[in-house]
This record gives C-alpha cells, structure tokens and sequence, in this order.
C-alpha cells in the first residue's frame, strides 16, 4: 500500500522568508544576491545581473518571463530566488492641473504618498517620502504630527519611482521628453534621518542603465541635520534643499525645533562645506510663508545678508495649510513684497507656485491616509 501524504496543512514552525525584491538592490548587492541564490556562478554573476539590471529598471518589467535574452532555466531559477511584484496602489487621485497623487501600500501599516508634479524641473518632478511619518515635529507641517512609523527601505524608495512610471507609461527609460524629469526628496520624512536608504535608493534611480535620472537632477531636502551633510553629498552628489523659514534662531527653533540642536550658525557652516556646492550647483533654501510669522521686508532683507556668499537659489513657498493647523499662508502682496527684496539681491522667481492643493498634495501636506482615518475614528470617538 502506498503511503499517502498529507499536504492540506503548512507544516509547523516559521512561515518562508518572502523572496527578496530586485527593485531596492544595488547592482553589486544584486551580482551578490544573484551568486548567494545559486542562479549564476560568480564569473558569470556580473553579465547577469547587467542583464536583469536592464530588464528590471530600464525596461520596468515586471514579470521574469518577459526577459527574453535569458534563458528559460534561469529565469525560473530567478522567479523563485526573487520577486519584481509592485506594491499595492490604495489610491490615486489626479488634480486638476494635473498633479497626480498615490498612497501606496508596502506592508501592512506602511502607506507612503508620492506625488507627481507636471511642468516642475525640467519637465515633471516627483515628489518621494524618505519615512512613514516623521521624528522632527516642524509645527506648520502635517507629516510632522504624525509620529515616526519607520523608515523605506531603498525598495520601497524606489519603487515610488516605479510606481510613478507606470502611471506615466515611461518604460522603457525614455532618453528624451520624459515626463518625470526630476525627483524631489519633499515627500513625507527627514531623509537625513535614513541616508543609508536614500543613497542606495539614487544609486538605482541615477543608473545610466536603468531609470537614467542623473544626480544634478535628484534633490534632497532636510530640515538641517548638519552632521549628515557631508555623507549625503559625498555619497549622492545630490542637489541640496534646506528648510530655512526663518533667518533667526528664536523663530527657527519655534518652526523647526530641530534647529535647537544644529543652530542656524552651524547650519550655515555645513552647507558651506557641502561637497561640489558652485555656481553650477547651488543650494536651494526653502522658506515656507506663514502670515505675521516670517514674511516680513526686513526678514527678506535678513535672509539676503545670511545667504551671502553662498552659491544659493530660494524658494518661497505658500504655506499650504491642512485640517486643524495653526498657520495661515502669507497675504499675496505680502509674497510679492517679500520676492521683489530677493529680486533685488539677485534671486530670480523664487516663489513657488502651489499644485495639487485640491487633492492635498502639495509640500508638507503628506500624511498616511491610515493615519488621518485613525485620527478621523478618534474625533468621532471623542464627539459622541
Ligand atoms: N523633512 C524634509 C523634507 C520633507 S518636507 C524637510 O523638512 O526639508 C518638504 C518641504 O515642505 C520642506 O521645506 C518643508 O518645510 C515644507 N513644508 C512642510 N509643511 C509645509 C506646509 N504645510 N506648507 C508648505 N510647505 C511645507
Ligand atoms: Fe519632518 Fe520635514 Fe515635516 Fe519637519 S518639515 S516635520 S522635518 S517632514
């Protein structure tokens, strides 16, 4: 008689290790990962992985059936080592001019917002999330009353990107009139704060092979965390954006508390020494515009003598406000008087059109949709 075996039931004990993802590795982490799974034999290791490389981020596949220079064998060997599945896309909305706007899903309790800004850099940037939440608590942004649930991964940074690329229909990497031109760290999170992820994460998007953005059109913004600086540099050649908002002390530590442990002298003495800083690569200070805060002549006047001497470009942005925030944005004539004093020193169009406000997309507005239906149930709660 044979012996019947009973495979309705998982056996007992810890379930698989998810087959890791090809989207967040590094060409060399992907020639390791590709030899440690047995798929191809180290002297053979770095045209395969060139291959896969191509296949995953120039061409965007999905699906290792699709990559037919490889052979059948290999690409089930790869299938079951790895996986190219996209993560779950909750929500998309699109704005009236245009702004398109995803909250996608990686993990349970891990939604990231990305954004998708047309007619910004040199064609449509994105706006990526470095964190779920964040530690900094700048008191006129939405993302910072939501605590820190954890940082990306380098996968899940990119996978934004990806995200992004398909809605666009831009595989394979187009070589010119892209949309998506240039990406923005401005999304939720410090990403100073995760730079071991972010820098692996521009290493894939900066990829001559892959989605081809080049560094010169990658910025990362921070808050200030000075003892970064040099490492994000050294390590992306990166664009930098700092966010200013205030050009004393007292007012910095109230909008962005962090200044509190990197004041704005030490703050200005790190972007000096920020590698490749020139005229061809300036720093472009944010300063978001609150009324009766920061939005005086004399602030603007004062920001101007702060900034001497320092290749630098500036950004005003409208304060963009959110339920329940405690700021009010800058009167327009309040903007324009503030720009003109920058006109004057030198700055050219430095306000910042607002975009996707109808879809609370625009900058600081970025909170996980899990979070503010939490909140939601709480105010409910709490009215009954
Ligand atoms: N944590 C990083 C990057 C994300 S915030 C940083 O602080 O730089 C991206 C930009 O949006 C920052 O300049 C931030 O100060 C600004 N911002 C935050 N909330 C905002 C709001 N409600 N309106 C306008 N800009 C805001
Ligand atoms: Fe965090 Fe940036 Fe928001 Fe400050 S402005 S709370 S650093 S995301």
């Amino acid at each position: 008689m044979g012996v019947t075996l009973d495979l309705s039931r998982a056996p007992a004990g810890p379930a698989p290790a998810p087959r890791p993802n090809i989207t967040g590795m590094t060409r060399d982490e992907l020639r390791a990962a590709i030899v440690t799974a047995g798929v191809a034999p180290p002297e053979k290791a770095r045209m395969r992985a060139s291959q896969v490389w191509r296949w995953v981020h120039h061409y965007g596949v999905t699906d290792f059936g699709a990559m037919t220079d490889v052979a059948k064998e290999t690409r089930a060997a790869l299938a079951d080592a790895f996986s190219l599945a996209r993560p779950e896309i909750v929500e998309r909305q699109v704005s009236k001019d245009g702004t398109r706007k995803w909250l996608i899903r990686t993990a349970p309790g891990i939604e990231i917002e990305t954004v998708y800004i047309p007619d910004v850099g040199r064609s449509g940037a994105l706006c990526v999330s470095s964190q779920v939440g964040c530690t900094l608590n700048c008191t006129f942004c939405h993302t910072g009353t939501q605590a820190l649930v954890r940082n990306l991964t380098a996968a899940e940074i990119v996978a934004q990107v990806q995200v992004a690329r398909d809605d666009l229909g831009e595989w394979p990497s187009p070589k010119e009139d892209r949309r998506l031109s240039n990406i923005v760290f401005m999304g939720m999170g410090e990403p100073l704060y995760n730079l071991d992820n972010v820098a692996a994460a521009i290493d894939v998007i900066a990829d001559n092979e892959g989605i081809a953005i080049s560094r010169r059109r990658i910025t990362v913004s921070t808050s200030g965390v000075v003892p970064e600086l040099k490492g994000l540099g050294e390590r992306t050649q990166a664009m930098l954006a700092i966010s200013l908002h205030a050009t004393n002390d007292a007012l910095r530590e109230e909008l962005v508390p962090l200044n509190k442990k990197y004041p704005i002298a030490e703050l200005m003495a790190g972007i000096r020494a920020y590698p490749g800083l020139s005229n061809a690569k300036r720093v472009t200070f944010e300063y978001v515009m609150l009324k009766g805060v920061n939005d005086t002549p004399a602030e603007a006047k004062a920001l101007v003598k702060l900034l001497a001497g320092i290749p630098s470009k500036i950004n005003l942005i409208p304060f963009n406000p959110w339920p329940g925030s405690n700021y009010e944005c800058s009167d327009w004539p309040a903007i324009e008087a503030f720009a003109a004093v920058l006109n004057r020193a030198g700055y050219a169009s430095p306000i910042r059109t607002p975009r996707g406000r109808d879809i609370l997309a625009a900058c600081g507005q970025l909170k996980s949709e899990s979070e503010k239906v939490r909140a939601s149930v709480r105010r409910k709660a709490a009215a009954s």
